[in-house]
């Protein structure tokens, strides 16, 4: 199980992975056991640049890049 990151939202430390997309089935049993959380099966179109966002919140919802970490 990953550690989850600090979330620059709520300031809580409940960031997982974001899985957007069909999850394969090991994104699934992830998604299931509450070490990620699924983004939905709809991706934006046309893609976002990157940084992808790929974490969000279990807190509070909030979704963010794990690339862009914050200054702070
Ligand atoms: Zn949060």
């Amino acid at each position: 199980m990953a550690m989850p990151l600090l979330c620059p939202g709520c300031g809580k430390r409940e960031g997982v992975r974001l899985v957007l997309g069909y999850p394969n089935p090991a994104a699934r049993a992830e998604i299931d056991s509450g070490d990620a959380v699924w983004g939905g099966c709809s991706l934006p179109h046309p893609p976002p640049p990157r940084p992808w966002v790929d974490t969000a919140c279990r807190a509070c919802g909030a979704q963010w890049s794990s690339e862009a970490k914050p200054s702070r």
